[in-house]
């Protein structure tokens, strides 16, 4: 099968074609080696983003979406090196299954309690996560910035790319931590996580109410949105426009729709603002870095990223 762009972003298998493939291997240079599992993962913006980079570097092969239901997990993964794949992603909602599923773990990922990326290596299993790194990645590319010289308010703490988020920026120490989410139980948890995980990090809550939002707001650098708000053009506004200003840089985590409502309030009152493209082409990356052990073709995965992005936001306009 020819990897052009319109095959690659409706293509998905399941896992009796891993069993098929794990029976009998296919061969040739559009053979399947690298997948994302997820379900669901239809529109998952991998495969444009990580095929480019597999034919960039000459590597023989392609990157696959592949629906795996939750039973499934455990069995899809071993599969994968009889079928002769390098490696995969695993995104929602298997990232906490896949940490117990592989062998080994790298420390962040423990840290994290979450796996995004399997590599296989001598018949085992190792978990990695690079989600985090991608974050402080984007961010240093987009904005030239490192958390730890910011003070940094993350709506949605809560959530599991909030959680990581969160874990990550008080790792690098960074200067103020101010956690926002809709369910106030799950940030109390994290806080206490948090002070254990990196002591002198005293992560803080704010409500999400806009007096408490425009007070705290003040003395911010960097909002990050990793709520899933936004997403539809008719979800409430994360934050009191009147409270963003020149002085914010703004993450938003989503990337669908690639403007959203908190970006374009941002770019009105004169902040920087950048979509969650960016984190999605960085954790890839470091994907890439971790299954292949050399540095990722970042442009032309940046481009096929992009590309695609915006034919699925062309299509579901
Ligand atoms: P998740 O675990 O389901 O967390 C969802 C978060 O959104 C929770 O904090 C939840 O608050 C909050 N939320 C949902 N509906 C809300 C509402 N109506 N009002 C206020 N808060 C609400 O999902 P996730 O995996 O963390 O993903 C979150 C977002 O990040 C998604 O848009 C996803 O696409 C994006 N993301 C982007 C990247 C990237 O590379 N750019 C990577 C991962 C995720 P409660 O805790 O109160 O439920």
């Amino acid at each position: 099968m020819g990897p052009d762009r319109d095959l690659e972003k409706r293509e998905v298998w399941t896992v009796s074609d891993l069993r098929r493939w794990a029976e009998d291997p296919p061969e040739g240079p559009d053979r399947p080696i690298l997948s994302v599992f997820g379900d669901p993962v239809a529109h998952s913006l991998s495969p444009p983003m990580m095929n480019p980079a597999l034919r960039e570097c000459g590597i023989g092969g392609r990157y696959v979406r592949v629906r795996v239901e939750a039973g499934e997990f455990e069995e899809a993964l071993r599969l994968l090196p009889a079928a002769g794949f390098t490696g995969t992603n695993v995104t929602i909602p298997h990232k906490f299954a896949a940490l117990r599923a592989v062998d080994e773990v790298d420390p962040l990922a423990l840290t994290l309690g979450a796996v995004n990326t399997v590599r296989f290596e001598n018949g085992r299993l190792w978990g990695s996560n690079s989600d985090g790194p991608g974050f402080l990645r984007a961010l240093r590319e987009s904005f030239g910035v490192e958390a730890r010289d910011l003070r940094i308010l993350l709506l949605g703490a809560g959530g599991g790319a909030g959680r990581a988020v969160a874990i990550q920026c008080a790792l690098e120490r960074c200067r103020r931590l101010v956690l926002v989410n809709r369910t106030a139980a799950k940030v109390e948890e994290l806080c206490r996580e948090l002070r254990a995980l990196a002591p002198g990090a005293e992560p803080e809550i704010v409500a999400w109410t806009g007096d408490a939002l425009r007070e705290a707001l003040g003395t911010i650098d960097l909002i990050v949105n990793a709520t899933s708000l936004g997403m539809d053009p008719a979800d409430p506004p994360l934050a009191p426009a009147e409270a963003l200003g020149r002085n914010h840089c703004v993450f938003d985590m989503v990337y669908k729709p690639l403007r959203t409502r908190l970006i374009c309030d941002a770019e009105l009152r004169g902040a920087r603002a950048i979509n969650g493209l960016s984190m999605l082409l960085h954790q890839g990356a470091i994907s890439f870095e971790t299954w292949f052990g050399r540095e990722a073709p970042l442009e032309a995965m940046r481009s096929g990223l992009e590309g695609a992005a915006a034919a699925l936001e062309e299509e579901t306009r």
